[in-house]
């Protein structure tokens, strides 16, 4: 019985023990550590996952070395027909990856859709990879010679991917890289790594032929294999900024094309001619989204005064109809990853208190509709937090929204500036030319203009600045295209027999 009978359907999602997924199969390998999986909206170990050894990603690899050269012969066509088989099958099928999160991660039913949706989006631009990454030609660059460049894929390539989209990120990065005729290893958070193999069942359902997409669960080890491994050509890696910071270094170090993407704190500057009522849904919707457990959740109110009373009373209104529960029972909000992260959050509020912010909403006091032992904490809201405070300065990923106080447009910007994160940031203004000053004055690299979460349609890339990613080439778009395959150029010359002779000069053009 294949995995999507077995294992990952909703309510059949595997009872003891995840395996790794290789050459088209469950795979066991030889590890004997294991980590538990939770459910969160009950707060119980709901299986165990394997954790890969470096003999168990040597396997993958390995599989996929050797299911890489005949899938770089396959033509453009063939893969391309193997991507929009792909896509019917996760367009029809969304729900059931869709409990798969909420069961795994604790996300409402509703935003594990919009997850997949997301997904779905780069499976689409991939379906087009053909015309993605066709090369250039130029003709009779010289008298009877012809230049053109070719895009050829780079071989095996892996994919190490973070806990909170554990089905989108990893959709970012391998229909681009498979599309474009690199085979892949995928290494998914062990925390929620069911949503990988269902994904490469389906694809094999698709008709990818085995061992071109692999999965192997793991912590370090795995991600350590993976970045040392001689026959890995590439690393697309998202996760918190010191571990991407340590992947592009250590894959860099082995040779590697690198693209890690990082941690964040977003700010949302609100001026005083801004709609407050359209601000105020933003700040709640972008803020406590996900449980807050979003790389471009709004985690920063950068209010100018005089807004900041009439705001935070608009967004406190709002958060005292939020729901928060069991993802499968219509709630708006679901719990955090495990309790570990959710008491990390929790305190936050105390150092809060202890720096002088006041603590408008409490989130600790929530009634959930779920399990007593459930991951929860409620949607908080502190205003005049000081920047110098660790909440003002640490990413939370949490459900913690912080108002920071400011005088003016320049101050609020300077504030952005001078984080360390440049990954999203939006403003909400009625004043168009403070708008296109905004987007030009803010070094972070996804704005919103009155869009409090500017994640970029599959047809552009995905990327911060500064401590928000390390690398080059952003994640899916055109930048994928060009990070999932290797350009060559070819100078050639047809023989004419009018032409020739010796010249040992360097080439030069007539
Ligand atoms: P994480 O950095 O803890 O883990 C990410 C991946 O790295 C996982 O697969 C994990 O197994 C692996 N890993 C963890 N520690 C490691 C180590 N010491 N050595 C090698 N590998 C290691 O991140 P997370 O908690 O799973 O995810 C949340 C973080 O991801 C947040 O910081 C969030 O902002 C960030 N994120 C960023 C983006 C983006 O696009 N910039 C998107 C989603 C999430």
């Amino acid at each position: 019985m294949s995995i999507l009978e077995s294992e990952a359907r909703p309510g059949g999602l595997a009872t003891t023990t995840l395996d790794h997924w290789v050459g088209g199969a469950s795979f066991t390998g030889e590890s004997t550590r294991t980590g538990p999986v939770y459910n969160p909206a009950r707060g119980e170990i709901a299986r165990e996952v394997r954790l890969a050894t470096s003999a168990d990603v040597d396997a993958a690899v390995q599989n996929a070395k050797a299911a890489s050269r005949g899938w770089a012969d396959t033509s453009w066509a063939k893969r391309q027909q193997v991507m929009f088989a792909f896509r019917e099958l996760l367009s029809t099928r969304r729900e059931e990856l869709a409990a798969i999160l909420t069961a795994e991660h604790g996300k409402v039913t509703s935003d594990a859709l919009g997850e997949v949706a997301r997904g779905l989006e780069v499976v689409e631009f991939a379906c087009g990879m053909a015309g993605h990454a066709k090369g250039e030609f130029s003709e009779n660059v010289s008298t009877g010679i012809d230049v053109y460049s070719l895009r050829q894929p780079l071989g095996v390539v892996g994919i190490i991917s973070p806990f909170n989209f554990p089905a989108m990120v990893p959709l970012w990065f391998f229909p681009i890289a498979i599309a474009a005729g690199n085979a892949v290893v995928l290494k998914p958070s062990e925390k929620d790594p069911s949503a990988a193999n269902w994904l490469a069942a389906l694809l094999k359902e698709a008709g990818l032929p085995d061992g071109v997409l692999n999965v192997v669960h793991g912590d370090k080890e795995a991600v350590d294999s993976l970045l040392e491994h001689p026959d890995v050509a590439a690393i697309s890696f998202v996760g918190s900024t010191p571990i991407a910071k340590y992947i592009y270094e250590t894959a860099a170090k082995h040779g590697k094309r690198v693209q890690a993407l990082g941690g964040a704190k977003n700010h949302m500057l609100v001026l005083p001619d801004a709609d407050l009522d359209l601000t105020a849904d933003a700040a709640v919707n972008a803020g406590f989204g996900s449980a807050g457990e979003r790389c471009m959740a709004i985690s920063v109110v950068v209010a100018v005064e005089p807004v900041a009373d009439d705001l935070i009373q608009k967004i406190s209104e709002r958060m005292s109809g939020l729901t928060v529960g069991d993802g499968t029972r219509g709630c708006d909000m679901g719990p955090l990853i495990t309790r570990e992260h959710r008491d990390k959050v929790a305190g936050y509020l105390d150092v809060a208190t202890e720096d002088g912010a006041t603590v408008v909403v409490d989130g600790r006091s929530i009634e959930a509709d779920g399990a007593a032992d459930g991951f929860w904490l409620g949607p908080t809201l502190i205003d005049k937090v000081s920047t110098e405070s660790k909440v003002y300065q640490d990413e939370i990923f949490g459900p913690v929204l912080s108002v920071v106080r400011v005088e003016s447009y320049d101050d609020g910007v300077d504030l952005i500036n001078a984080s360390r994160y440049g990954n999203g940031t939006a403003i909400f203004t009625n004043d168009g030319g403070a708008a296109r000053r905004f987007q030009r004055d803010v070094q972070v690299g996804m704005i919103g203009i009155n869009v409090p979460i500017p994640v970029p349609v599959g047809h552009f890339s995905f990327g911060g600045w500064k401590d928000s990613f390390f690398g080059s080439a952003k994640a899916y778009g055109p930048e994928a295209v060009n990070f999932f395959t290797r350009e060559k150029a070819v100078t050639s010359r047809w023989l004419d027999p009018s032409h020739g002779g010796i010249n040992l000069g360097f080439p030069q053009h007539t």
